[in-house]
């Protein structure tokens, strides 16, 4: 048997990579014949590649490296929770320290009348949990015909049929069947892209009032839930215009249908406050928990769940649970990372420090010619690349065309950002230093510059 370790040569390792490795989300025929960039060591904000780069990560790994990388305390509680109990379900009327533990901190950390958990593996897991939680729950009230969950057109909320249902991707529902039965989408409130002529204010309305449109045409009495990210993430960082969250929670507690917040990256600390939910001001009867819950470094998800809601499910057996629900080592490590960024106050370094310097950064972005608008909250933020500023006009080239010769500059210049078509998002670690907030601005800068030098030489400086 071959031993892999990071002394082979990175030829090797891309040819065995593209043999028998099936990416996620990646052409696997294209990326074969390029071959995947191999990441073989971390620390703090920068990841290091098989040739020995550096590269600032302004996207902590996939939003969730929440306290940086290569802490030496969490790998400890892993191994000394290995050593005393490696694992034991939470099934059949048992439980363990560190889930007894786990549970007991996030309903400190939660707002006040979530004090209840299910754990998952998984963002994914836990918006499937949630799906069956809703319609359960309105069964048990007698109520079985409210079964439809309201969602948005490209919302997140992750990649099992249950959870890309939820979501609104039309790329993923294009493949396998999507979505699932009694799950709807309305429109996002996606100022820059959709608002048209109206304000952010109006807009904001608009967009919430849709939720009631879509109660009424489907009967209040068929509808469980709305769900939504606080911002949603991978749709782009679409931070909602101030009004859209007020109306959304009227017309929520109006039409008698319960409130899912997805804060898988809204929470634990992104945007300056232990969940998005309280950024925003919003009463959710459940909240999804995953990535900054371990800042990644072990798989843990999980629905926490209002006192109401975990009432009404008690009262029955829940046939539901996942083999990983409320690991041991798992929740030991993120007792562990909740530990870290309580005690070295990151959040309030997000809400007061690190996030206000680089909010003032990233807004200056927007003075580029290439960029038309500069958006952020605590420390997630995007750029609109356009050819028009003031008409905030798309490219004439297919969408996503300039937003990926953006990242393959970004990538030279050994910064991780990620694009969601012509827009540039960045989620970094969240402990990042002013010098390193300086580092990733003047990247960024740099790779507009070259950008913008690509698409004039190119002729595709030019608006649709
Ligand atoms: C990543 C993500 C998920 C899915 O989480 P996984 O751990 O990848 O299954 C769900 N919701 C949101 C908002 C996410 O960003």
């Amino acid at each position: 048997m071959k031993r892999i370790d990071n002394h082979l040569p990175t030829e090797e390792l891309q040819a065995l990579d593209a043999a028998h490795h099936m990416h996620p989300f990646t052409a696997n025929g294209e990326l074969a014949q390029q071959g995947a960039r191999i990441i073989t060591q971390a620390n703090g904000a920068f990841i290091t590649d098989s040739e020995g780069v550096e590269i600032l990560d302004a996207m902590a790994g996939l939003w969730c490296v929440n306290i940086g990388y290569g802490r030496k305390e969490l790998a400890d509680a892993a191994s000394a929770q290995m050593l005393q109990l490696p694992y034991y379900n939470t099934f059949f009327q048992t439980s363990h320290p560190p889930v007894i533990a786990l549970s007991a901190r996030l309903a400190e950390l939660a707002p006040a009348h979530l004090n209840n958990v299910f754990f998952a593996g998984s963002g994914s897991e836990a918006n499937d949990t949630n799906i069956r939680l809703v319609r359960h729950y309105w069964a048990l009230k007698g109520k079985p015909s409210k079964k439809t969950i309201i969602s948005r057109h490209n919302a997140y909320h992750g990649s099992s049929i249950g959870s890309a249902s939820l979501g609104g991707m039309q790329a993923m529902h294009a493949q396998g069947g999507m979505p699932i039965p009694d799950i709807t989408h309305i429109d996002q409130p996606y100022w820059y892209g959709e608002g048209g002529d109206m304000s952010p204010a109006e807009f904001g309305l608009q967009r919430a009032r849709a939720l009631e449109a879509e109660i009424d045409r489907l009967g209040e009495d068929n509808v469980a839930a709305f769900i939504g990210e606080p911002v949603q993430g991978a749709g782009a960082v679409i931070i909602p215009p101030e009004t859209y969250w007020p109306e959304i929670q009227r017309i929520c507690k109006e039409r008698n249908i319960l409130l899912i917040a997805d804060e898988v990256i809204c929470g634990f600390g992104r945007t300056g406050n232990w969940f998005g939910s309280e950024t925003f001001d919003i009463k959710p009867d459940i909240m999804t928990i995953a990535k900054g819950l371990s800042s990644g470094y072990l798989p843990i998800g999980g629905s926490m769940v209002s006192d109401d809601v975990a009432a009404v499910i008690g009262g029955d057996e829940f046939n539901h649970g996942y083999t990983y629900s409320g690991h041991p080592v798992a929740c030991a490590v993120a007792l562990e990372n909740l530990r870290i960024l309580d005690e070295e106050k990151i959040i309030d370094y997000v809400r007061d420090d690190v996030g206000p310097y680089l909010q003032a950064k990233w807004r200056s972005l927007a003075d580029h010619p290439l960029v038309g608008e500069a958006r952020i909250v605590g420390m997630m933020g995007a750029i609109e690349l356009t050819p028009d500023k003031a008409g905030r006009a798309a490219f004439s080239s297919p969408k996503g065309t300039v937003g990926l010769m953006c990242r393959e500059r970004c990538f030279a210049n050994n910064v991780i950002i990620r694009h969601v078509g012509d827009a540039m998002i960045i989620s970094p670690p969240l402990i990042m230093t002013h010098a390193e907030v300086d580092l990733l601005i003047e990247r960024v800068v740099k790779s507009l510059d070259e950008t913008l030098a690509l698409l004039k030489s190119e002729g595709l400086l030019k608006a649709a």
